[in-house]
């Protein structure tokens, strides 16, 4: 049997005990695929508060009288951003802490984009996660186009203080013609060299992908996959493209120019995708969903624990435990 280096078990092995990353979404953060400065729209299946609903809920985040980005010199919401970065973490440990005595923590900045703000903001925040009580190390989730060398230097630093430090970049798919349909607004130029970059300087890098993507056929899922590993990666996230309301991706889905994957075709390719990755790459998410009325398709996102459930019993029918 395949024992995979889950994201739990390599904490557990890291850390001599149990650590949970505690998501965190800030106002005023967003991203340049939204603001206007490389696309306008964003991706065509973002709706951000879907993919951290509970988070959105703890603070009254909606609304932001000023947007980051790397052009603004001031930045009025600052003690704001982290009197909520404070709440944020304060909520979500405790509620660990009480209910599963988790004692450790990751701060995981996940909402939008974690490296599009000013310099100066970056460090503080960052500075201030750290300082968090029990927090071992950060998680930045970013896209590949707003990571300066100068951010990376910071978490390099970090690293050599011993901290764990990852960056989550949204890669998605390998092909160009695949970003450009889904209004990434970046293509794979220099991907290769920021993870190059980033792990020269100790920093952890986890790459996202997304099977189901429009027009993508399994051979070609699988080799984005192969491609990010032979780029060099620590760790993985994958997750099946779903519709929610109010996105571009649900006019083409009632259009009927987008036809979402299948549970049993996802599980397929899930089950060839961890038996090619190497026993030292964490793999971090292969399932997600939304538990509400703005998912459309496919139903079986909805139960994220049940759609686990399956991938589980494919993955062990096929040798490897998850
Ligand atoms: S990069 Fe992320 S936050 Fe920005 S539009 Fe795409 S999915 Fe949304």
């Amino acid at each position: 049997m395949k024992k995979i280096l889950t994201i739990g078990r390599y904490f557990k092995s890291k850390f001599g005990q149990r650590v949970r990353k505690i998501p965190i979404s800030l106002q005023g953060f967003t991203c340049p695929n939204i603001d206007g400065s490389v696309a306008k729209g964003g991706c065509i299946y973002c709706r951000n508060e879907s993919f951290s609903p509970s988070i959105v809920k703890i603070s009254n985040l909606n609304t932001s009288p000023v947007e980051m980005n790397f052009k603004i010199t001031q930045n009025p919401l600052l003690e704001d951003q982290v009197a909520q970065l404070k709440e944020q973490f304060k909520w979500h440990s405790n509620f660990h802490k009480d209910k599963f005595a988790v004692r450790k923590y990751m701060v995981y900045f996940q909402s939008y984009t974690n490296t599009y703000a000013p310099f100066e903001t970056l460090k503080r925040l960052y500075q201030e996660a750290l300082a968090l009580p029990n927090v071992v190390g950060m998680s930045i989730g970013t896209r590949v186009d707003c990571v300066e060398d100068r951010v990376l230097d910071l978490l390099g630093d970090y690293v050599k203080k011993g901290k764990e430090i990852w960056l989550e970049y949204g890669i998605q798919s390998v092909y160009d013609e695949t970003l450009k349909a889904t209004n990434r607004g970046h293509s794979t130029q220099g991907m290769q060299e920021l993870f190059e970059k980033t792990r020269q300087r100790g920093i952890k890098v986890c790459a996202h992908l997304i099977y189901g993507l429009p027009k993508e056929t399994p051979e070609m899922m699988l080799h984005s996959l192969q491609t990010v590993l032979k780029w060099g990666i620590d760790g993985l996230k994958i997750h099946p493209l779903y519709v929610v309301s109010g996105t571009y991706l649900e006019k083409l889905y009632h259009s009927k120019n987008y036809t979402p994957i299948e549970l049993t075709d996802y599980a397929d390719l899930i089950v060839k995708s961890l038996q090619m990755i190497p026993s030292d790459v964490v793999i971090q998410r292969v399932s997600a969903g939304a538990h509400d009325e703005t998912l459309l398709a496919p139903k079986w996102c909805f139960d994220k624990n049940i759609q686990m459930r399956y991938l589980r019993e494919k993955l062990k029918a096929a040798g490897i435990e998850y």
